[in-house]
């Protein structure tokens, strides 16, 4: 018997050294998955108050981990928010924050997400992990910009915004019509670098998209993987497949964000079935505030003033929420201040990657905030609008250098002194306080000094 067990012994170390790295693992490099939805704003989810619109997956989410009421993104527009937050660097400093006149990147813009820039995708790849960037990608459409040459090993989705492909002659405002036609748009679905449909079935995107990324998740879940899950949708115009179409009572804009809400659920669905919720990670949120010109295709931003294209909080203030049982606090309420641009410190600390030491990174790691072990580490928010500075919060006092209500024909207005809100007191900024905190005004300014004086801009991309 004894000779038996000692026989048995090398196959036990065998099987236990097998198996350690498996283990190491799951307690050390968790998966990551970013959902982003396009324009959704900061009041359209059922948990942070939208009365209409229905968002069982995301409340539970929600539920289920970390709600934040105050994360930012670091532009008012598509573009130059998706290069901060796959880059944790201001726009600027890519050369992706353009200006009023461009304001994102279009089909004639000469370049892109510069091939220098470290994306998560790229320092995880670098770590082991499996790669796919799912839906709008809007960082260049040129074959050096695209997500196969920043770290992704697969893109299934759209090089630009749903109505960057209009089809000739199409009717003006198209694109915010309560029933537009599937025959207005010519959009180009890839399959890496190469198209795969067009013009694309628009009102199955969503429907696809979710199909790719359980498929993702169910192939790779034997090893660490990032997928960065881009909603083309609620950005105009809106399309959902057939089983939410006049569904909701919020209407055609609610049975968009309703679809979307369906597809979080599918995600966490898997993952759970896959038995790797609690070795993931999920954050969802959505790239800028809800186009408000677009009336009832548009969304909504709460309490809060503004919308996309303005440095109001409705442009920039999203909502945020971190999943991953176990290690994130369930019903958990963040009222610190965090941005898209801390998670790439927060990703490639979870998976032991560097964090880039030769360029600015401009995020903060939010892991220990995120894990119950320690404050947010972030008190300031600098506010840009294009490649200039509109406003500065820092701790609760956000001051406003200019300000611009995001489609207007005025032009943008300047304060000097600032306007000045104090954000818990006064979250929807009806309230100026300038005149008396003029030692809070001269700290902020000092701030914007101190940022100006080493910001180096990047080679303009637009
Ligand atoms: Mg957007």
């Amino acid at each position: 018997m004894r000779k038996y067990i000692l026989s048995l012994l090398p196959v036990a170390f065998v099987a236990l050294v097998a198996t350690a790295p498996a283990v190491a693992r799951a307690e050390k490099s968790p998966n990551i998955v970013i959902i982003l939805a396009d324009d959704l704003g900061y009041g359209d989810l059922g948990c942070y108050g939208h009365p209409s619109i229905r968002t069982p997956n995301l409340d539970r989410m929600a539920a289920e981990g970390m709600r934040f009421t105050d994360f930012y993104v670091a532009a008012t527009v598509c573009t130059p928010s998706r290069a901060a937050l796959l880059t944790g660097r201001l726009p600027i400093r890519s050369g992706m924050s353009g200006d009023l006149q461009h304001r994102v990147q279009t089909r004639n813009s000469p370049g892109g997400l510069p091939p220098e820039e470290i994306t998560i995708a790229r320092a995880l790849k670098g770590k082991g992990y499996a790669t796919q960037a799912i839906g709008k990608w809007h960082l260049g459409h040129y074959p050096q910009n695209l997500p196969t040459s920043h770290g992704f090993d697969n893109f299934y989705g759209l090089r630009w915004s749903n109505d960057m492909e209009p089809t000739r002659g199409i009717p003006k405002g198209s694109s915010g019509n309560l029933d537009p036609k599937p025959e207005w748009w010519n959009c180009t679905l890839m399959r890496n670098d190469q198209p795969l449909e067009q013009p694309t079935d628009l009102s199955t995107l969503t429907k696809r998209y979710t199909e790719e990324a359980v498929r993702f998740i169910e192939q790779n879940r034997k090893k660490p993987f990032f997928l960065y899950f881009a909603h083309t949708y609620p950005h105009v115009p809106l399309f959902a497949s057939k089983q939410f179409q006049k569904t909701s009572p919020r209407g055609l804009y609610g049975d968009v964000v309703e679809e979307l809400d369906w597809s979080v659920g599918q995600v966490l669905d898997t993952l759970r079935k896959q038995g790797l919720d609690k070795n993931t990670l999920v954050f969802f949120t959505s790239d800028n505030g809800p186009w408000l010109v677009k009336d009832q295709v548009g969304g909504c931003a709460g309490l809060l003033q503004g919308g996309k294209g303005s440095t109001w909080e409705g442009g920039m203030r999203e909502p945020g929420i971190a999943w991953w049982p176990g290690h994130v606090k369930a019903g958990s309420v963040n009222r610190e201040m965090a941005s898209s641009l801390d998670l790439l410190s927060t990703c490639l600390t979870l998976g032991k990657a560097p964090i880039p030491s030769d360029r600015i990174i401009d995020g903060v790691d939010m892991t220990p905030m995120l894990l119950g072990k320690g404050p947010g580490q972030r008190n300031l928010m600098i506010y840009y609008n294009g490649d200039e500075v509109y406003a500065i919060r820092k701790g609760p006092y956000k001051a406003h250098f200019t300000t611009f209500a995001g489609y207007s024909k005025e032009p943008p207005e300047k304060h000097d002194p600032p306007l000045l809100f104090h954000l818990p007191n006064d979250p929807g900024e009806r309230f100026n306080i300038a005149a008396e905190h003029p030692e809070v005004i001269a700290d902020i300014k000092q701030e914007l000094e101190n940022h100006r004086a080493k910001l180096v801009p990047g080679k303009r991309q637009y």
